[in-house]
């Protein structure tokens, strides 16, 4: 089967990375269309998976835009679009793996006559998008996809509550390669050596640095814990929320954590890092689409706390493989912190079931073959 997939980012975001795992097994027969240039990009040839960057002009659409503002925006939106029909008349389906990209797939598959299927990688709601953008998506996925896979539960149920078809919807988790996320006990400890992180109790924190993001309840938790608990925020500012990092420095500074916050950037040796950690904390304020840094955290062995809110909660059992506190509540994932940090055999028992289970539940093969198995079906319609 020949796939043409679409993309808006040119940086590497969880959507990115799950586009990447799925297109794989395409790699020969199958295209990558992008609708920014960038580190993505990079990646994807890394990987030898033929891509193209279908536009040089910003999109300046963002999440949050009003109708006015999608609508001056739009004529950014011609040039990647005509080279997408273009190109995609040599596939058998679309696949558009963003919201931008389920704009410009779902004109293409108009023109073209090509399915279309959407992947849908985020929370449909006024969490995440402006009034515009959620009309935006629920009536291009409603009228022009052959089917939207939702990235979990969650995903699938604002799509709904929103307005989207339910028929059309399929749940299909994130997949992961096991054996990248088994790292040897002495790189674990060559790298704790590495990061001067030898006798600390060790909070990991992987993800771009964004409000909804929640780095700042983790600072805040920290200011709570015993002097001895540090943290490592791995990740940047992706989409321009430079005014919130500084605010983070801001904060470090003001709580007198300097000794025991560092900032690590972005980086992509993540099970490397992710073992190195004697715990990983997921905060977002607002509902998690999936939250794939959880998984990866299981599959690395190491403890997990999650903010309980949308697909996090599907893919944490509290006491069974991790650890849940609500969304924003930094006394309480303090606390929790303090108890896994005193139990280090019980937490270390959970984080071993865990990984079994992600193991078992999230595993790559698998979600590679609900996928083929589901486009095969709308091929062959
Ligand atoms: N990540 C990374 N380098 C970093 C920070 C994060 O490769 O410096 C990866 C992380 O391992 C995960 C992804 O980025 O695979 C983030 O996905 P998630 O679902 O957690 O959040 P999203 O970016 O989709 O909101």
């Amino acid at each position: 089967m020949k796939i043409f997939f679409l993309d808006q980012s040119g940086k590497p975001g969880g959507a990115e990375l799950c586009l990447l795992d799925v297109a794989m097994p395409y790699k020969n027969h199958g295209l990558v269309g992008l609708l920014a240039d960038g580190p993505f990009r990079e990646l994807l040839e890394q990987h030898q998976i033929p891509v193209q960057v279908l536009t040089n002009q910003a999109i300046q659409v963002q999440k949050a835009s009003g109708l006015l503002q999608s609508l001056r925006s739009s004529g950014t939106l011609f040039t990647p679009l005509m080279k997408a029909v273009q190109l995609s008349r040599d596939y058998d389906l679309i696949y558009a793996n963003t919201q931008k990209a389920l704009v410009v797939g779902a004109i293409a598959s108009l023109l073209t006559r090509l399915p279309l299927v959407y992947h849908l990688h985020d929370i449909v709601s006024p969490d995440h998008f402006s009034p515009t953008n959620q009309r935006i998506i629920i009536t291009l996925a409603n009228r022009f996809a052959s089917r939207v896979i939702a990235n979990s539960h969650a995903s699938q149920k604002a799509f709904v509550d929103a307005g989207g078809d339910a028929n059309k919807t399929t749940v299909i988790y994130n997949g992961f390669n096991p054996a990248a996320y088994q790292v040897a006990s002495t790189q674990r400890e060559h790298m704790r050596q590495e990061l001067g992180i030898r006798d600390r109790f060790v909070i990991g924190h992987f993800s771009r640095l964004s409000p909804w993001k929640g780095q700042h309840i983790l600072i805040e938790a920290l200011a709570q814990c015993s002097a001895n608990v540090i943290a490592l925020f791995v990740g940047d500012a992706l989409f321009g929320e430079e005014a919130y990092v500084k605010q983070l420095h801001h904060q470090v500074i003001q709580l007198g954590l300097q000794e025991r916050v560092h900032f690590l950037g972005f980086r992509s040796t993540i099970p490397e890092l992710m073992s190195a950690c004697d715990l990983v904390a997921h905060t977002s304020t607002a509902p998690e689409p999936f939250g794939r840094v959880i998984v990866e955290a299981m599959l690395c062995g190491c403890p997990v706390v999650a903010a309980a809110a949308g697909g996090a909660v599907e893919l944490v059992q509290p006491d069974r493989t991790g650890w849940l506190v609500p969304p924003g509540d930094s006394l309480k994932l303090a606390d929790v912190i303090t108890q896994i940090q005193a139990n280090s055999e019980r937490s270390h028992q959970i984080a071993q079931y865990a990984q079994i289970r992600a193991t078992q539940q999230f595993n790559l093969a698998t979600t590679n073959q609900q996928i083929a198995e589901l486009l095969q079906v709308i091929v062959k319609h």
